[in-house]
């Protein structure tokens, strides 16, 4: 059965129209003003804007971390993800050391299998060996054209910077894209390892051992190794003024540089680790979150177009999981939930606080990271012949983030209380209604793997 979405203020990338969108059969296959119902369910989205479902790069479903796991899995990640109007994630393959990229992306792919929504993977360059390129090459052509490598965590996914150069020309000639977390892994463990040798536990000492100069110099460092390789560059979760500059200048020199922040690092400041006792530990991520100042130069990069994407990096645990780490800091597993609010936070913050275009926030969350991780217009559209991913977006909803509400499966909020002005009334994902006036209606395993197109690649 079909869909007609009536009356509503279409808005892309490019602009803003008044009108109805005709889906089939999973498909968007008309456009236009008054179109005559034929038979189809019709929704009346007047007075409310109708957005492209939102695609969100960067999550983590049943992660693995430091003797833990990652709370949501793929499917309650996934149904949380739609309740909040995004209708796709990527999320990532970590091969342990000396395993094959290929069954590791097998295994992964088969616990993703049960994702409510579409789904993607990256791909993690953990370890270098003989064959590593040959993998990053079948990875590309298999639908897995990202790569992501970590400047930090040395000791367990992170790679020394000879073989992020080699790794990185490897994606380059697969046609890929490389992701990185840039912070200076070698330094934040000497700063770590300092406060516990000197008796320090508390979480605020999580953000004082990775201050913003240590991302200001790995976002330089990874942007000079991409560019002597030749690769495109996403960098991930970009949190401080340092690390922006670093973008800028890369992409005044012409290089293929691009970033991403996070709502963690837009909306909250440093002051959440001086909460009592241990409820700091609910804001570890990493990159911490900032000292006051850094999230209006981020909204400004936003804006202006020097960080083109709003991923969540959602990574829940629950207080239980974090009290791993209450006499080490060292030892809290890092991340937090996000996937949810990602669109009414930048709503609400960017587009109603008058920081952001309607056009910019759906480029932000949406057409984007599709753009950039090559599944546009299939994703992040509103064209006949996209996927019918949509979301009608009722301005005038009101709200509140709590952990009592939220769909994530977690006891923590970092958001708890934070007001919301604009949220989802219906939400759409492939020609089907998952969420609308009788509530959310999930299915397991109706999401499908995104096999994503590889730029075309570029030999030596
Ligand atoms: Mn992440």
């Amino acid at each position: 059965m079909g869909l007609l979405i009536k009356n509503g203020t279409v808005v892309t990338a490019e602009g803003l129209s008044v009108g109805d969108v005709r889906c089939r059969e999973g498909r968007i296959v008309e456009l236009g003003a008054g179109l005559p119902a034929a038979g189809e369910r019709v929704v009346d989205a007047s007075g409310q804007y109708v957005f492209p479902g939102g695609v969100d790069p960067h999550v983590h479903m049943e992660l693995p971390v430091a003797g833990t796991v990652s709370s949501d899995d793929f499917e309650t990640g996934t149904a949380a993800a739609l309740a909040g109007g995004t209708t796709t994630v990527i999320d990532f393959v970590h091969p342990e050391r000396g395993e094959d990229f290929a069954s590791a992306l097998a295994a992964r792919r088969r616990a993703a299998a049960r994702s409510v929504i579409d789904y993607g993977l990256h791909m993690a360059v953990t370890w270098w060996g003989e064959r590593t390129a040959d993998w990053i090459a079948r990875c590309a052509a298999d639908g897995v054209p990202s790569f992501k490598i970590y400047l930090a965590y040395k000791a367990t996914v992170g790679i020394d910077d000879g073989d992020v150069l080699r790794a990185m020309a490897a994606v380059r000639r697969a046609g890929g894209v490389v992701l990185v977390h840039a912070e200076h892994g070698e330094a934040v463990e000497h700063l770590r390892d300092r406060f516990a040798a000197a008796g320090a536990t508390h979480p605020r000492f999580h953000a004082l051992s990775r201050p913003p100069a240590l991302e200001g110099e790995a976002t330089h460092r990874a942007a000079t190794l991409a560019a002597t390789a030749g690769a495109s560059l996403y960098v991930v979760h970009v949190t401080c003024r340092e690390a922006i500059a670093a973008v800028a200048a890369a992409r005044e020199l012409g290089w293929a540089v691009d970033g991403e922040t996070c709502p963690q690092y837009l909306m909250l400041d440093d002051r959440v680790y001086e909460a009592d006792g241990f409820e700091g530990a609910a804001f570890v991520v990493a990159p911490p979150i900032r000292p006051r100042g850094h999230q209006e130069a981020l909204w400004e990069a936003l804006a202006g177009g020097v960080l083109n994407a709003v991923g969540s990096d959602h990574c829940p645990f629950t207080m239980e999981q974090k009290r791993l780490g209450e006499s080490d800091f060292r030892c809290i597993p890092g991340g937090a939930a996000g996937v949810e609010h990602r669109l009414a936070l930048l709503y609400t913050y960017g587009v109603g606080a008058g920081r952001l275009s309607l056009e910019r926030f759906v480029d932000l969350v949406a057409t984007g990271p599709a753009k950039r991780f090559g599944l546009y217009p299939r994703k992040g559209a509103i064209e006949v012949g996209a996927d019918a991913d949509l979301v009608v977006w009722d301005p005038d909803a009101t709200g509140a983030i709590s952990a009592a509400t939220h769909h994530h499966r977690t006891d923590r909020s970092i958001y708890e209380g934070t007001e919301l002005e604009g949220l989802p009334s219906w939400v759409i994902a492939n020609g089907v209604v998952r969420l609308g006036p009788d509530g959310l209606d999930v299915e397991r395993g109706a999401g499908r793997f995104l096999a994503r197109r590889a730029l075309a690649p570029r030999p030596d």
